[in-house]
């Protein structure tokens, strides 16, 4: 696994590894090559001891999720054609005309060996824990102009976000606004 990044590249942290943070580094790691680097946070990663990123099941404690999701063709047709058929590759199991079931642990599988070229190259990077915001790349980064104005528009949604909730524990209570 290497690991090049430089300061032309966009530094793009993703939180989490689910269908949607998975798919999401895949389509940008696709379009944007070496001009972004992608670091996907997913806390329910582990890394096992030939060094490979792995689900956390059973041997970790934890207990896949193993309900199986309906997919619908004009969704799956969307994605990228890598992405259709690496999804389906072990499992393609029609019940409707248009679309397709599948165990929600199976279409995490199969992203994360989809994501196997991408790391080899350094385009991604797996780590696997938690993004929050004492993370030692969101604070303290290599981020250059592009990625620096993305974090402080996160920081000041995340403070908008905080006075809000606040007001609103103020108003109703933290019980309906949480604390
Ligand atoms: C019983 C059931 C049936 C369903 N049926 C369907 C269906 O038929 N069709 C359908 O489309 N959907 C269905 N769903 C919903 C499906 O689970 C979601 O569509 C899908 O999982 C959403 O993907 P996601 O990546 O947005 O979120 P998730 O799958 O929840 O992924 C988010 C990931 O982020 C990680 N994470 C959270 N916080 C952090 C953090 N701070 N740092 C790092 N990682 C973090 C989590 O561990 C998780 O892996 C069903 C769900 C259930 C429970």
């Amino acid at each position: 696994m290497s690991s090049v990044s430089n300061s032309q590249q966009l530094v793009v942290l993703v939180s989490g590894g689910g269908p949607v943070g998975s798919t999401f580094a895949l389509v940008l790691a696709t379009m944007m090559r070496s001009h972004a680097k992608i670091y996907i946070y997913e806390g329910r990663w582990f890394v096992d001891q030939d060094d490979r990123t792995k689900w956390q099941g059973e041997g970790q404690g934890r207990i896949r999720r193993d309900q199986v999701v309906t997919l619908q063709d004009h969704v799956i047709h969307q994605m990228p054609t890598f992405i259709q058929k690496g999804l389906f590759s072990n499992l393609n199991e029609r019940v409707w005309p248009t679309s397709r079931n599948i165990p929600i642990r199976e279409v995490e599988d199969r992203l994360l060996a989809l994501l196997e070229p991408f790391v080899e190259s350094g385009q991604i990077e797996l780590v696997p824990e938690n993004l929050n915001e004492r993370t030692d790349r969101l604070v303290n980064g290599y981020f250059h102009e592009k990625s620096t104005a993305v974090t402080s528009t996160i920081y000041k949604s995340l403070e908008a976000f905080r006075a809000h909730r606040a007001q609103c524990a103020d108003d109703f209570g933290t019980k309906i606004c949480g604390t």
